[in-house]
């Protein structure tokens, strides 16, 4: 199987890029994120994001799964699909608390691996070409600027009916870069294969090329 590990902080394309890109070589797309989303939406449901102890307890009786309807990746929480309901703002902020706590990183790799042994997969977060996936094929580091992160991060809010404000997206982007990259396990960063990928100054469609070009010449 062909792995593919796209990593990168919040907002820098990936889902998007990785999604294109997969549906050219006609791979599957994995998007890790939606998997600490839903530990967060647990937590949330159980009003107890502010303590690990309680949310590494409430892992024992909590199944996620992974679906694909027609290439299309849902989230099922305990058998529900929770897809819609884990890209709120709160949601975010609470996935990079969760994915903090060691013990639910470990809870979800089986299955990130799992799949990557199945399947040829582009997958993305913050950890693949570093844990999860530590011999991928092909490892991308997909960054841009903080400012023109929030922005896209902004205009994809507002064209959801999200009433929210720049500064406050800006903050939140740096905050969870903060998070993701300073946390002692699985911090955010590239590897010394990593190819390191910046979309600040490219449009959708030439990001797309350039990953998939980089993902030919690395299998
Ligand atoms: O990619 P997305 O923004 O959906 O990820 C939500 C949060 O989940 C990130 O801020 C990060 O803290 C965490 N995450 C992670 N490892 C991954 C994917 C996401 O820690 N592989």
């Amino acid at each position: 199987m062909t792995n593919v590990a796209i990593d990168g902080p919040a907002g820098a394309g990936k889902s998007t890029i990785a999604r294109a890109a997969a549906a050219q070589l006609g791979f599957i797309y994995v998007d890790t994120g939606a998997l600490y989303r839903t530990i967060a939406l647990n937590a949330l449901r159980h009003n107890c994001i502010d303590s690990d102890e309680k949310i590494i307890s409430l892992l024992a009786d909590t199944e996620v799964k992974l679906g694909f309807k027609d290439g299309v990746q849902c989230v099922y929480l305990n058998g529900e699909d929770v897809s819609d309901y884990i890209r709120t703002p709160e949601i975010s902020m609470g996935a990079s608390k969760v994915s903090a706590i060691p013990e639910v990183r470990a809870f979800l790799l089986d299955l990130q691996r799992n799949i990557a042994e199945n399947n040829n997969v582009i997958m993305d977060g913050r950890d693949i070409g570093t844990v999860v996936l530590p011999n991928a094929d092909c490892k991308i580091f997909l960054t841009a600027s903080p400012e023109c992160r929030a922005q896209r991060r902004y205009k994809e809010l507002i064209e959801k009916g999200e009433d929210v404000k720049y500064e406050d997206v800006l903050a939140d982007v740096n905050k969870r870069d903060y998070q993701d990259s300073h946390r002692e396990i699985a911090p955010l960063k590239p590897t010394d294969e990593s190819i390191i990928a910046d979309t600040s100054n490219l449009a959708l469609e030439e990001s797309v090329s350039m990953i998939i070009k980089i993902i030919r010449e690395s299998i």
